[in-house]
């Protein structure tokens, strides 16, 4: 059975100064049970927003997130809290929203409470149980969150995540904060829990190099659309717009130990709240044509698993 959730069609995101912000728009995308899918794209680009709205952490105006067979968006409260407890979310920084005076085995045995499952004694061995999963050692329970490196933080964000025996979980920007060493230990914790818990991940990143590393497939983000889909190996060996191949220039070639020339984007990042007519893009776009800048591009099918969103393949 597939599990899968295409997101889909204009999202407005209402943010904190009460302005409407069209920040995520036309945005489609399936995740397949056992897989990872990387969401890239500069910060501002709307890629946070699509993860938090799969769950309703920020409300959707239009579309569908389809899970099992049934629409996140138009389930009951209810429904939406065993939903959640099924899609778990990993932020770039646990501690924040650690509580400092608790130690990290009650942090831990919290969802478990609220979810009423097991007794105390219980409890405690599910606690002992994912602290292991996830690397941590057993004297941890017993510590507070100021005692923990970065590193173990995210161990601890992702035990908690995982606590309640998920099937997904939505990750944005989980390693951005570590250090490159830290960063490979994080990623290679993440694929081993993929494997043994049967794991799928959202994973979103402006990281080129971090969601190469984890992905199976990749979705580029421009400006609150997605510009470019296609498995993580097409994606780099034969990118197809002109943002992918701008943001890929800059990383690494892994056997030549060279990098791509060098394709630098003129101007700023426009504002999602006045975002360019046709295509978004058009306003840095070093192929641009005139059609670009009333047209909007339609998605087209270079293969059944690459497409690309960009006038030049039109024809
Ligand atoms: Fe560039 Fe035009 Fe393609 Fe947009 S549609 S990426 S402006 S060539
Ligand atoms: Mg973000």
């Amino acid at each position: 059975l597939k599990k899968f959730f295409p997101v889909k069609k204009n999202f407005l995101h209402l943010n904190k100064e009460k302005t409407f912000v069209q920040a995520v728009n036309d945005v489609s995308f399936t995740l397949y049970k056992g897989e990872t899918y990387g969401l890239v794209g500069e910060s501002g680009c709307g890629k946070s927003t699509t993860g938090r709205t799969i769950l309703k952490l920020t409300d959707p105006t239009e579309g569908q997130a389809i899970y099992n067979g049934s629409n996140i968006f138009k389930l009951s409260e209810q429904e939406l809290r065993k939903v959640r407890q099924d899609i778990q979310m990993v932020f770039q920084d646990p501690y924040s929203s650690l509580n400092p005076r608790k130690r990290i085995g009650k942090t831990l045995e919290e969802p478990l409470v609220i979810h009423n499952i097991g007794n105390a004694h219980e409890r405690t061995e599910i606690v002992m149980e994912i602290l292991h999963t996830v690397g941590l050692q057993l004297e941890h329970y017993y510590r507070y969150p100021h005692e923990f490196s970065g590193g173990q933080r995210q161990r601890i964000g992702l035990a908690r995540a995982l606590i309640l025996n998920p099937k997904i979980l939505i990750m944005d920007e989980p390693v951005s904060a570590l250090d490159v060493s830290i960063q490979s230990q994080i990623l290679n914790l993440l694929k081993k829990l993929q494997s043994e818990l049967d794991l799928s991940f959202l994973f979103i990143s402006h990281d080129m190099g971090v969601v190469r590393h984890i992905s199976d497939r990749i979705g580029v983000m421009y400006l609150g659309r997605l510009v470019e889909e296609a498995p993580t190996d097409e994606l780099f060996s034969a990118p197809l717009h002109p943002y992918t191949q701008a943001l890929l220039s800059a990383v690494p070639v892994p056997k030549l130990g060279t990098k791509r020339e060098r394709v630098i984007l003129k101007g700023d990042l426009p504002s999602p709240m006045n975002p360019p007519s046709g295509c978004v893009f058009h306003t840095r776009c070093p192929f641009v044509m005139e059609r670009c800048k009333s047209e909007v591009p339609q998605k087209k099918h270079k293969t059944m698993e690459h497409h690309v969103a960009c006038h030049l393949y039109d024809e």
